[in-house]
């Protein structure tokens, strides 16, 4: 025997190396095509067992031969073997299995140059070990329908080590529009994640499941809703059906005694009255009911209602921090934490005895994100899940905590990470929710902010989505690093490129780095989750970017599998925000790309990758084809937008000519409805009657002071025009009256305002900040012209989440 000491580089953390008895040199060596049996234990559970499917699942395809399946006895041969799980016959083979094991989702994994073997901490150490395996003859699984199959040729190596994630808990919650579809339990498994599904078929698998499972009347009540509630599950910890007529002081009331909660309230809005003792008897029992019939799950979400409506009581009140206002008049209630950790802290100690295994995680989440005055103490089986999003003063997700606008948000978690020790988890904000096929590009900032968790003690990281541009690559990215932060990004970036668009991977990576340039370069850019208008694009930009797309599509056939993911990165990274801000602003190019969409979303074989792009700015597919092309469709149920008559039309155009004839139909259709009203001596300016080349393309119903207004909103850089006819020029200079209102921010929003293409006006507004103000501007006759006239209105602030908008509720011309 030889005697070798080998060190190797893990994926893990903890990393522990041992000499190793390697086998007899004169032997010929193995290969993984050699392997013969697969060897799991009498008591294999569900995890050893999906495990061993897989690894002969893929040594089938790999090599073509089975393996024998041999189950709690010991194999006849003495080489070709592999283990898993831990078995008498394992330690027969690997006697130092089972010494190094520590922590969540560990294993070891042994190769003496003939066998080899996985013995985990649990069932799913033995399934991530098993992966890890595979990997080492490589296998590698980058997204679904993109595997690269191990070779038969690959040698037996020799080593022994011991792998920890650094996260415990890393979740990927795909809940949103159409990766839930795409991306299966296993898939995530086989990335790394932690077993976490909101499907019932997956219950007994995931580590956090949602509230309902097993209760019939809550799922026949709320439909499939319930799956939605995940974490804002007040509705199934005290259901509202069974209190809220009887027992209206159960939940959340205003000062004046008056419930907040309705019947129409929906479930994940639900808030409770936290200072009632009866409330808490009833959480506590259901509680317990619902971690008795969920054996194999270890965490507990237990967050009040997804609202600002907490209850005002006096006991509730008397629960919060005497020193200070949690109700100001002027804004969002605040410092919540106290009254939220006093009734967690109290719930874990009455569960603890009963479910020592069991972990209740709490949300320090807009309310609740400031952290606690009074409490100084978390129970040993509670986690705060900190929420970085921009109302606790997280307002880019771009980039680390570094940022100037991510400033206030650090100042928390210093103080959170002083009262939740290791006891820290966090939720991030990955995407847009607002619209979610703009580029967004939270890549590179959520890769730093591990690391910075990993030096911080920081047990788990959930992302809440992925950014929909280069998605399976954040999904593959983000599921390594949760395992080691440490690894090279950029290796592995590469390699998924390759992997995933083939021979196009070139442009796809010079597309990504003029992304990448934008958001980590000298200007850059600052992202935030619920930003109406991410400022990624710019019209440089879009033209580089559709001539790298050009490149790409011409080198693959149509029917290569890379093509559709070429025009998926094409469609989230350029065209939509392209045509939804109006950067391409010639007809013939907007309506170009339109036809493009369309037939990217016709081809894409996915009916849900469709119809979610019609939920993407909120607004339906129908009004946003109206609004932003004049396009005219009707609705019909069971039929997809891109089939509509007008825009099988649109797809039909095959020549310049067909599109312009095309265009000119379509606008004429339409003009006679965008008229300006003459009412005697005034012209009004429908709203109606703008072209906005923004996001919020038509009028819509705002809170105005007190009441609700139809409304035209103008973000940073975006504007908007119409026209208007004079039947003669007038003799004097003419006033336009609007009624306007600026952002409710410091500073005045710049605007510009032309008329038949000159400047009139190029200054800071003059509107009130509270409520609809009137301001006049003249304008000069000699720029005025017989027949139409174009009133062009542009917003000169800078693109921001909530800030830097201006908007508008009439538009008046006074003619003498
Ligand atoms: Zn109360
Ligand atoms: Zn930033």
């Amino acid at each position: 025997m030889n005697r070798q000491y080998l060190l190797i580089s893990i994926l893990g953390a903890f990393l522990i190396c041992f000499n190793v008895f390697a086998s007899d040199s004169n032997k010929a060596p193995m290969y993984f095509g050699d392997f013969k049996n697969l060897v799991i234990p009498a008591s294999a559970d569900k995890w050893i067992r999906m495990a061993a499917d897989d690894f002969s699942d893929c040594f089938q395809r790999a090599t073509g031969k089975e393996l024998k399946i041999i189950e709690g006895a010991n194999p006849q041969d003495m080489e070709g073997n592999i283990f898993i799980g831990n078995s008498c016959s394992l330690l027969k083979f690997f006697p130092d299995a089972g010494r190094s094991k520590s922590g969540i989702d560990c294993y070891e994994l042994f190769a003496d140059g003939r066998n080899v073997a996985v013995s985990g901490i649990n069932g799913q150490g033995n399934m991530y070990g098993t992966y890890e395996i595979l990997r080492r003859f490589g296998w590698e699984f980058y997204a679904p329908g993109c595997e690269r199959l191990p070779t038969s040729n690959n040698p037996i190596p020799i080593f022994q080590v011991s792998v920890t994630p650094v996260f415990e808990q890393r979740v990927i919650a795909l809940n949103f529009y159409c990766y839930p579809s795409i991306y299966s339990l296993k898939d995530c498994l086989k990335l790394g994640y932690s077993p976490y599904s909101l499907k019932e078929s997956d219950a007994d698998m995931s580590c956090s499941v949602p509230p309902g499972i097993g209760d019939s009347d809550f799922v026949r009540i709320y439909g499939n809703y319930y799956k939605k509630i995940i974490l804002h599950n007040m509705a199934f910890l005290c259901p509202p059906w069974l209190y809220l007529k009887e027992h209206p002081e159960y939940y959340a009331r205003d000062s004046a005694g008056k419930s907040k909660m309705t019947a129409t309230t929906t479930p994940n809005k639900i808030k409770l009255c936290l200072s009632n003792p009866e409330v808490f008897k009833i959480v506590e029992a259901r509680l317990k009911e619902w971690m008795s019939q969920t054996p194999n799950a270890r965490y507990y979400a237990i967050v009040d209602g997804d609202s600002w409506d907490w209850c005002e009581c006096e006991g509730c009140l008397k629960m919060d921090p005497p020193q200070v206002d949690c109700f100001p008049k002027d804004r969002k209630p605040q410092q919540l934490s106290d009254r939220m950790l006093k009734f967690i802290n109290k719930l874990a100690d009455f569960v603890r005895e009963k479910y020592p295994d069991k972990i209740i995680v709490a949300a320090a989440y807009q309310s609740t994100g400031q952290p606690p005055l009074t409490v100084n103490h978390l129970a040993s089986n509670v986690r705060i899940l900190l929420c970085p999003d921009y109302n606790i003063g997280c307002k880019c997700q771009s980039h680390t905590f570094a940022c100037f606008r991510n400033k206030e948000f650090l100042e928390y978690f210093k103080k959170w990470q002083h009262v939740a020790g290791e006891q820290l988890e966090v939720f991030e904000y990955p995407m847009n929710y607002k619209d979610i096929y703009n580029p967004f590009f939270s890549h590179d900032g959520m890769s730093k902010r591990l690391s910075f968790y990993q030096q911080n003690g920081v047990k788990g990281v959930t992302y809440c989505g992925q950014p929909y541009l280069f998605a399976e690559l954040f999904i593959y990215l983000q599921g390594k690093l949760m395992w080691n932060p440490d690894l090279d990004r950029n290796k592995l970036e590469d390699e998924f490129l390759s992997a995933f668009y083939g021979s196009t991977a070139p442009e796809m990576k010079k597309f990504l780095e003029k992304i990448r340039a934008r958001v980590n370069g000298d200007n850059p850019v600052h992202q935030s989750e619920s930003c109406a208008q991410p400022s990624l694009l710019n019209a440089d930009l879009v033209k580089q970017g559709y001539d790298i797309f050009l490149k790409a599509e011409k080198s693959l056939p149509v029917e290569s599998p890379y093509y559709q993911r070429v025009k998926q990165v094409k469609l989230c990274g350029l065209l939509w925000a392209d045509l939804n801000q109006y950067i391409t602003r010639d007809d013939e190019g907007r309506y170009s790309h339109l036809k493009e969409l369309a037939d990217i979303c016709r081809n894409s074989g996915n009916p849900q990758y469709v119809t979610s792009l019609t939920s993407a700015t909120g607004v339906s597919m129908q009004e946003w084809l109206y609004k932003k092309f004049q396009i005219n469709i009707k609705k019909e149920k069971q039929k997809a937008w891109y089939d509509a008559p007008e825009i099988v039309e649109l797809r039909a155009c095959s020549t310049s000519a067909e599109l312009n004839d095309y265009i000119k139909k379509t606008k004429e259709k339409i003009k006679t409805q965008l008229q300006s009203v003459r009412r005697g001596d005034k012209i009004l300016l429908p709203l109606n009657g703008f072209t906005v080349y923004g996001t919020q393309t038509s009028p819509i119903l705002n809170k105005v002071g007190n009441d609700k207004q139809m409304v035209l909103l103008l973000y940073g850089q975006e504007s908007m025009a119409t026209s208007f006819i004079l039947n003669s020029i007038p003799v004097l200079d003419l006033n336009i009256e609007i009624k306007g209102l600026d952002h409710d921010k410091n500073g005045k929003v710049p605007l510009l305002v032309k008329l038949n293409g000159t400047v009139v006006f190029d200054e800071p507004n003059s509107f009130s900040k509270t409520q609809m103000s009137d301001r006049c501007l003249s304008i000069p006759v000699h720029l005025l012209k017989k027949g139409e006239n174009k009133l062009e209105i542009e917003n000169m602030g800078k693109p921001a989440a909530f800030e830097n908008w201006i908007m508008f509720s009439s538009f008046c011309i006074v003619t003498k």
